[in-house]
């Protein structure tokens, strides 16, 4: 069987997604905070470092595919802190483990969120790998109007990170492909607030327009992620896909 790694394995489309490969017979080491089989903080450099030991034990220094899923979408700098460092720290310390085992797979959960308005200090800060100087700016932006632009600054990032690191020595030449899987509105706890009031919805729906029979369930994500780490993924490499209702084609366009 193959062995995997799910971040934010306790809740919506990680959780789906260690069911989904657990009913295939897989060994699935799920990562979160509490109600996982490695508890760990991702938003810290210590917390992630507990992750990999604690991933290394259970794994036997050899994994099959990691998925890199846990995420936030507060408006706060702890959502830099996981969605982008939390993803890419996890990644570049399993890559040896990784590079050990068999059809190797790595996957990020990006979002339809990278096509919204950024913040293009906060991307350049997270891919220099300048943590302080992305946080700090994440902070400034907290209590302001431009709020709204730290969550797609993160996904934008990670989306881009896969894009440069995918086709490296380090990923694509130790025979790893590196993707990342972008969703549309999923129902999950973390957009349930969204929903809370006829308004709110209504303004999310004009923001993220989903014309193929709307917002999706975390299955319909987790297949994705699933397929992409899995060995039948021969050569999807460096891409992320949006798994969205038909989001990035509205938005989008032609310009792809
Ligand atoms: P969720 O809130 O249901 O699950 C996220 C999980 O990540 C939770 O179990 C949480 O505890 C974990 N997590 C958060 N911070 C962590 C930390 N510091 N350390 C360890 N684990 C941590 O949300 P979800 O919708 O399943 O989100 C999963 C991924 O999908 C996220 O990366 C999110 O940004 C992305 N996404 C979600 C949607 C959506 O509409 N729900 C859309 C696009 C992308």
């Amino acid at each position: 069987h193959r062995t995997y790694v799910v971040t934010g394995s306790a809740s919506g489309i990680g959780r789906a997604t260690v069911e989904l490969l657990r009913r295939q017979g897989a060994k699935v080491i799920g990562v979160d905070l509490r109600s996982a089989d490695v508890a760990a903080d991702l938003s810290t450099p210590q917390g992630r470092a507990d992750a990999v030991d604690g991933i290394l034990i259970e794994a036997g220094r050899r994994l099959d595919a990691v998925i890199a899923n846990a995420g936030l979408s507060v408006p706060s700098a702890r959502t830099v802190a996981v969605n982008y460092f939390g993803a890419v720290e996890l990644l570049e310390a399993l890559r040896p483990a990784l590079a050990a085992g068999r059809h190797p797979r790595a996957v990020v959960t990006s979002s339809m969120a990278t096509l919204m308005p950024v913040h293009d200090d906060l991307v350049e800060a997270c891919l220099a790998g300048d943590e302080d100087a992305a946080l700090g700016i994440a902070r400034g932006l907290e209590a302001g109007e431009a709020q709204g632009a730290i969550y797609p600054s993160s996904k934008r990032a990670l989306s881009r990170w896969v894009r440069r690191q995918a086709p490296t020595q380090r990923w694509a030449g130790c025979g790893i492909p590196l993707n990342a899987v972008a969703p549309g509105i999923v129902d999950t706890p973390m957009v349930a607030d969204l929903f809370a009031t006829p308004e709110s919805a209504a303004a999310v729906d004009e923001m993220v327009p989903m014309p193929l029979g709307g917002h999706m369930a975390a299955e319909d994500a987790a297949r994705l992620l699933v397929w992409m780490a899995s060995e039948e993924n021969t050569h999807v490499c460096g891409q992320t896909i949006y798994v969205d209702g038909g989001s990035d084609a509205v938005l989008r366009g032609d310009d792809v």
